[in-house]
């Protein structure tokens, strides 16, 4: 199998251009869509045509899930995609270089001439821009966000519902239960995405093999104290929540790297009420967010700072509390997949490396059901969710190169799991 790597690099260089243009995206600065926008949908077409122009039946799942295959429902596929929405000052290659890596996958199949079975997959809504939920399409195709919840969601554009919205843009969602049949056929899944991170480029190799997506515990600690006056109090007469506030920032900080590889922690907001520069603090509050592959280790560390922050609490007279807000467990990607995927770049003589996923993907989901795993690319500096996001297309046409030999395989390899 000879693949034009050349070729690929520019083509998936014209369609990356093609879709930051102003039908693609609501902002010509940095690239917003999110569900059911005209952008969004006007990406979803586009998609439509390239993939029909290659022989593939697109449809939809209830949601708007783009679900496209070449071979009829009830026949085993190998699955290939991402997601092509954006955060709301995006960049372009977040999501939709997974889904245009998938698309020239498919190409590059035709001209070979191979006829694999396949389906490409665009979930709707990975970003949470549109309705506030992350991973909304996935989680809506597994059937993990209760019913009520998704009833509640609302546009953040114009707080009108979810449901309403999906099916204002055509979509059927009242068979929302029958969105888990996009992945009944699925006997392998692998999503192309940027890393996020400057893992690859700082080892600098072309590809990554995933082996497993962080999980995640979302949560907050708030610690009470007493508002004063910032001049009269003396320093021993203060119920001051901030200083216990910047101990357990520390502490979560010591916890993570005492974890050691692959589990992270950050306290990405914090504030304090009032906030006065002439008053001391009546309450301070710091977000959790824990992540690891492993789901004990995260565990472990939001008992412990929690169990820290109570203490250091009460030797300052205050009191503190936790909150969780949600959770996710992570998950190791498939090991036959990721034996082929690293054979097949082996084969092709392209520098890879095996590392984890410590962002989300919609993946995660799709691996409770389906034999998955996930390629990176790199991306300049490690940036995204931003416009100055940047990966190399000639890194994209490698993920291409690898991709072609091991869906044939995954492909062949499914069948004779099928048989047996
Ligand atoms: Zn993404």
């Amino acid at each position: 199998m000879i693949v034009d790597r050349d070729r690929i690099e520019r083509r998936i260089a014209a369609a990356i251009e093609h879709l930051r243009g102003p039908r693609y995206s609501r902002s010509l600065r940095a690239i917003q869509r999110h569900a059911y926008i005209p952008e969004y949908m006007a990406t979803l077409a586009y998609f439509t045509a390239e993939l029909e122009s290659l022989g593939f039946d697109v449809d939809f799942d209830p949601v708007g899930t783009l679900v496209a295959r070449n071979r009829p429902v009830g026949t085993p596929v190998v699955g290939l995609g991402s997601h092509c929405d954006s955060n709301r000052n995006g960049g372009a290659f977040d999501g939709t270089l997974g889904v245009v890596v998938a698309v020239e996958v498919c190409r590059s199949l035709s001209e070979l001439e191979i006829d694999v079975p396949l389906q490409v997959m665009s979930f709707l809504e990975e970003e949470a821009s549109g309705f506030g939920e992350l991973l909304l399409g996935s989680r809506v195709m597994l059937n993990d966000i209760p019913r009520e919840r998704i009833q509640e969601l609302r546009s953040i554009d114009d707080g009108r519902p979810f449901l309403e919205h999906a099916s204002e843009a055509g979509f059927c969602p009242d068979a929302l239960d029958r969105s888990g049949e996009a992945l009944d056929d699925l006997i392998a899944w692998i999503e192309v995405h940027i890393e996020q991170g400057r893992v690859l480029q700082d080892a600098g190799v072309a590809l990554g093999v995933v082996s497993g997506i962080y999980g995640y515990i979302h949560g907050d600690i708030t610690i009470t104290g007493r508002g004063d006056h910032a001049g009269a109090t003396p320093m021993n007469a203060r119920f001051d929540p901030v200083p216990a506030m910047a101990e357990i920032v520390l502490e979560l900080e010591r916890l993570a790297r005492e974890a050691g590889a692959d589990t992270v922690a950050t306290a990405g907001e914090v504030d304090v009420a009032p906030r006065l520069i002439n008053a001391i603090a009546e309450r301070a509050r710091l977000s959790l967010d824990v992540r690891s592959l492993d789901g004990g280790r995260m565990e472990v560390i939001v008992d412990s700072v929690t169990q820290f922050a109570v203490e250091a609490a009460s030797r300052r007279g205050l009191s503190a509390a936790y909150a969780e807000r949600g959770r996710a467990m992570g998950t190791g990607m498939n090991p036959e997949i990721v034996q082929l995927l690293e054979d097949c770049a082996e084969a092709a003589d392209v520098p890879h490396l095996r590392m984890a996923s410590g962002a989300v993907h919609d993946t995660l989901m799709v691996a409770r059901r389906v034999p998955s795993a996930m390629l990176f690319v790199p991306c300049r500096d490690g940036v995204s969710h931003s416009p100055d996001e940047h990966a190399n297309c000639g890194d994209a046409a490698i993920a291409v190169d690898v991709l072609v030999p091991a869906v044939c395989a995954a492909a062949r390899s499914g069948t004779r799991k099928g048989r047996s």
